[in-house]
C-alpha cells in the first residue's frame, strides 16, 4: 500500500509522492525560545518526528527543517524586562528545547535554522514584495498587501470577505491599507537597539515579523517549492496562510506541496497538574510530578492519531506508561526466550497479519494508535504461547521484527540498555545502606556515579526515586 498523507490543502489523504524519487524536502514550524515549550508544543514536534521516521520507513530520504524563533514581540517584551540582549535572554530556552527533544528521543533535524542568522534573506524577499507592489511601507513598517494576491485563503478554506469583516478590531492602530494586511517589518524602536533587536534594511532599520522568518528560512533550506510543511493547527491561519501569500507573490513558485496539521492538546479541567509560571503544563512540570519522558512520548504520538484533540491528564500518563512497560517487558522477554522445538502455524499466521497491519496503519495517514492497538491485541496471544513453549525460532525472530517495527516509531523499546533499572535499584539500595550507616561519603560516591550515568535521584516521602536526565542537562 502506498503511503497517503492527509493534505490540508485538498481536504483530502492523497497518496504522497515527493518531488524527487525517494528524497523528501520537510519544513516544521519550531518553537518561538520565548519560554519552555508547553506539552501542546511537544506535541507538534512529537507528529514531526513520527512523520519523519515513516518518511524513513517508507525508504524516503528526508531533509528536514525546524526553525527556531528567536526574535518575536514576546522575547523582545521578555528581554527588556529582564535587562537583556534577546541573544542572551533565548539562550536557556533554547538550550531547554534540544533537551526536551532528547529526553523525548526526537530524531534530529538536519537543520535547525534560527531568525536572526537568516536576516539578510527575509530582507531579500521583502524587497522582492516590495518591487513587484505586493508589499507596502507605512510609516517605517513594511506590510504584505493581501489584495494583491487573489489566491489568499485557499489552506484555510476561508472566504476572504468574512475575513475583512472578522478582523476590523485592531484597524485604528495601524497604517494598513486593509485590516488583514499584516507585518513583514517592524520599525526600530529606539529600545529595539539597546536589546539588539534592531536590522538595517533598505527599506528601513528594523526587525522581521514572524511569518517572513518561515517562508526566508524554509527557501534557504529546501528550494521555493517543496514536499511538506507541517505545523499545529492553531498555526494553519494566519501564519500559514501568510508564509503561503508571502512566498508564491516574491519567488513566483508553488511553495509547499503538501501541508499537515497536527490537532489541539487541552489540558484536563479541574486537576491540579503542576504549571510553570506560563500558565502551561512543560516536560519539565510532568518529569517533576514523576513521570517518565518516554510515557509523555508515548502519549503524546499512540494514544490518539494526530489528527484528533487529545486531553493531557494524570490518569493518561498513567494509563501511558503501563502500555510502555507491557512493551518493553515482552521485547526483554523474547530477549530472554529459548526457542521451542516446534512452530505454532497459527501464531506464525498472526504475526504476518499483525505486521501487515501495522505497516498499513502508519501507510494510512500515520494511523499509529491503531497499529499500536493491531500490536497489543497480539501480545496477550503471543505471551500466551511463550508460557505453552510453543514459539519456535521462526516465531521469535518473526516476534523481533514486530517490535522492531514498531520500535522504528515509538522508539521506547531500545531507549535503554537492558538491565539498566535493576542495576539503579540496586546503587540505590546499596546508598540507602549507607546513609543508615551514617557513611555519607559512599552515599555521595554512588549519588555522584548515577549522575555521571544519567540517572537523577529525588528524595521524597515515599523514599528514593530515579529519573533519567538528558544528556545535555548533566
Ligand atoms: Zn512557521
Amino acid at each position: 500500500m502506498a503511503l497517503r498523507l492527509h493534505n490540508t490543502l485538498t481536504g483530502s489523504k492523497d497518496v504522497f509522492e515527493p518531488l524527487e524519487r525517494g528524497h523528501v524536502g520537510m519544513y516544521t514550524c519550531g518553537p518561538t525560545v520565548w519560554n519552555f515549550a508547553h506539552v501542546g508544543n511537544l506535541r507538534a514536534f512529537l507528529f514531526y518526528d513520527l512523520l519523519r521516521r515513516h518518511l524513513h520507513v517508507a525508504g524516503h530520504r528526508v531533509v528536514h527543517v525546524m526553525n527556531l524563533t528567536d526574535i518575536d514581540d514576546r522575547i523582545l517584551d521578555q528581554a527588556m524586562h529582564a535587562n537583556k540582549t534577546i541573544a542572551e535572554y533565548v539562550k536557556p530556552y533554547a538550550s531547554a528545547f534540544f533537551e526536551d527533544m532528547a529526553a523525548l528521543r526526537a530524531q534530529q533535524a538536519e537543520h535547525y535554522p534560527r531568525a536572526t542568522d537568516h536576516i539578510p534573506d527575509m530582507v531579500a524577499m521583502i524587497s522582492a514584495l516590495l518591487e513587484h507592489e505586493h508589499a507596502y511601507v507605512a510609516d517605517g513598517d513594511v506590510y504584505f498587501r493581501i489584495a494583491s494576491f487573489p489566491a489568499y485563503g485557499a489552506l484555510s478554506h476561508l472566504d476572504r470577505g468574512g475575513l475583512r469583516a472578522g478582523a476590523r478590531v485592531a484597524a485604528d492602530k495601524y497604517d494598513k491599507e486593509s485590516v488583514s494586511d499584516f507585518a513583514l517589518w517592524k520599525k526600530a524602536q529606539p529600545e529595539d537597539e539597546r536589546i539588539g533587536a534592531a536590522w538595517d534594511a533598505p527599506f528601513g532599520r528594523g526587525r522581521p515579523g514572524w511569518h517572513i522568518e518561515c517562508s526566508a528560512m524554509a527557501k534557504r533550506y529546501l528550494g521555493a517549492t517543496f514536499d511538506l510543511h507541517c505545523g499545529g493547527i492553531d498555526l494553519m491561519f494566519p501564519h500559514h496562510e501568510n508564509e503561503i501569500a508571502q512566498s508564491e507573490a516574491a519567488n513566483h513558485k508553488p511553495f509547499a506541496r503538501v501541508w499537515l496539521h497536527s490537532e489541539h492538546l487541552a489540558e484536563a479541567t479541574g486537576e491540579k497538574m503542576s504549571k510553570s509560571a506560563g500558565g502551561f503544563t512543560t516536560l519539565r512540570d510532568l518529569i517533576a510530578a514523576g513521570h517518565d519522558p518516554l510515557s509523555v512520548r508515548f502519549f503524546l504520538i499512540a494514544n490518539a492519531h494526530y489528527r484528533s484533540r487529545i486531553r493531557l491528564s494524570t490518569d493518561a500518563l498513567h494509563a501511558a506508561a503501563e502500555q510502555v512497560r507491557r512493551l518493553r517487558d515482552f521485547a526483554d522477554r523474547l530477549r530472554r526466550s529459548t526457542p521451542a522445538q516446534g512452530e505454532d502455524e497459527a501464531l506464525l499466521q498472526r504475526i504476518s497479519e499483525v505486521r501487515n497491519g501495522y505497516r498499513e496503519a502508519l501507510d494510512d495517514d500515520l494511523n499509529l494508535p491503531y497499529g499500536v492497538g493491531l500490536v497489543f491485541e497480539l501480545l496477550r496471544e503471543a505471551n500466551a504461547a511463550l508460557d505453552g513453549d510453543r514459539v519456535g525460532e521462526r516465531g521469535l525472530s518473526e516476534l523481533r521484527a514486530l517490535i522492531d517495527d514498531v520500535d522504528a516509531h515509538l522508539d521506547i523499546v531500545s531507549a535503554d540498555e537492558p538491565g539498566l533499572a535493576d542495576e539503579v535499584e540496586r546503587l540505590i539500595a546499596e546508598r540507602e545502606a549507607a546513609r543508615a550507616a551514617r557513611d555519607f561519603d559512599r552515599a555521595d560516591a554512588i549519588r555522584e556515579e548515577l549522575r555521571r550515568r544519567g540517572i537523577a535521584l529525588e528524595d521524597s516521602k515515599e523514599g528514593v526515586r530515579w529519573k533519567r536526565v538528558p544528556a545535555a542537562a548533566r
